[in-house]
């Protein structure tokens, strides 16, 4: 296995990333909401100045590719007047939160609106440490990474370092902000951050750092199941949504629109018959839904293979009921939870792993592109 390359960063909306196709603009919707109105705009804005897809991504943010060096001012300045940006890049990346995603976690965006000015305290934090908000009474953000998470209901709020196996009840909104802030004050004077401004707490741990007994007195609530597309939570084919198809989700509610870690976004009280673009997964019997791709090559400069195409090719060979991701490289940018086959591209070939994400041990090595059908043709036994 190959160690993909880490950049240590996000790309953001100040701090765009350049990709074979142009810049990355991410978009981080305050509260991991968008009214019905932003997203049309956002739908506008990716035609105007990018591929006109918007790409939903598994940090619950809308990202617009392709957009030219020339451009990027002029849409920085319409996400400015949607207010879909921070109001400077400083709060912008003290604002790596993930809200629940439910419409009744009223808990989780008063924590949400009051923890990125909080941080403003503290000394700038690695660029990918990330807060869960997933104010429960389940867990369903389980699976989705980051560094302090804020779980439990009302009653018992536990706010917990990733890694540890429990966490510190807290009473409410207000001492699970000022926890948050603790504890990523302990990340930092406890070495956390290593001399090139890197670090997670989870490695933090795992690296021998011990938290005090105050923070690991709570176990967390029990996890829910992964969410699925259905019941008002609507996917598209690889988690890009074509200007159409949004603008069609945005005609479909009055409602604010939860954008979620698993690429779906979740609407309330919508006329789902008002969603007929065929790029869209209205349930999870959708066959788009079963399979998983990143950006691959050549739009991605860590891909030496394509990974879109090689999943719509391989998807009608999949058996019933089995999920596939095919990855460009062992970052999975894709998907972080586990599917029944993962190809890992490796130097124009792929490398098959079962039942896994993309960091477990592969069962076949250096598979050719063209190898593929075979493998999961129905002569094998998958
Ligand atoms: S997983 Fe895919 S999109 Fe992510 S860095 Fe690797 S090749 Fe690029």
């Amino acid at each position: 296995m190959v160690d993909p390359i880490i950049q240590g960063w996000c790309p953001g909306s100040y701090r765009p990333m350049m990709a074979g196709d142009g810049l990355v603009v991410r978009v981080r919707p305050p509260l991991s909401q968008v009214s019905p109105a932003q997203l049309a705009a956002l739908a506008d804005l990716a035609e105007e100045h990018g591929t006109g897809v918007i790409e939903a991504t598994s940090r619950a943010n809308l990202q617009i590719r392709g957009v030219a060096e020339a451009r990027f001012a002029a849409l920085l300045a319409a996400l400015d007047g949607l207010g879909l940006i921070a109001a400077s890049p400083d709060l912008e990346a003290r604002s790596n939160l993930i809200l629940s995603p439910s419409h009744e976690n009223s808990l989780a965006e008063d924590i949400a609106r009051a923890l990125p000015n909080a941080l403003m305290d503290l000394a700038p934090l690695p660029a990918k440490f990330g807060f869960v908000i997933d104010t429960g009474p389940m867990r369903h953000l389980a699976g989705t990474s980051g560094d302090i998470r804020v779980e439990g209901a009302k009653d018992a709020l536990i706010v917990r370092a990733d890694g540890a196996d429990a966490g510190k009840k807290v009473a409410d909104a207000d001492a699970a902000v000022l926890a948050c802030v603790d504890l990523a004050q302990w990340f930092q004077a406890s070495g956390g951050v290593g001399p090139d401004g890197r670090g997670r707490m989870r490695r933090h741990l795992a690296a021998e750092a011990v938290l005090p007994p105050a923070w690991t007195n709570t176990p967390p609530p029990p996890t829910a199941a992964p969410m699925q597309a259905g019941s008002g939570a609507v996917g598209a084919g690889f988690g890009l949504f074509p200007a159409a198809a949004l603008r069609q989700i945005s005609s479909a509610t009055s409602h604010p629109i939860r954008v979620t870690p698993f690429r779906l976004l979740l609407l309330r009280d919508a006329d789902m018959a008002r969603l007929t673009h065929p790029d869209l997964i209205l349930s999870p019997d959708t066959g788009l839904a079963a399979i998983h791709g990143c950006t691959g090559a050549p739009a991605c400069p860590q891909a030496s293979v394509q990974t879109r195409a090689t999943a719509r090719a391989l998807a009608p060979l999949l058996p019933a009921g089995k999920t596939l991701h095919v990855s460009g490289c062992a970052k999975g940018c894709a998907l972080q939870r586990p599917a029944d086959f993962t190809l890992v591209g490796r130097n124009g070939r792929f490398d098959l792993i079962r039942d896994g994400t993309v960091d477990a041990p592969p069962s076949q090595y250096g598979l050719a592109p063209d190898q593929l059908p075979h493998i999961f043709g129905p002569q094998n036994a998958l």
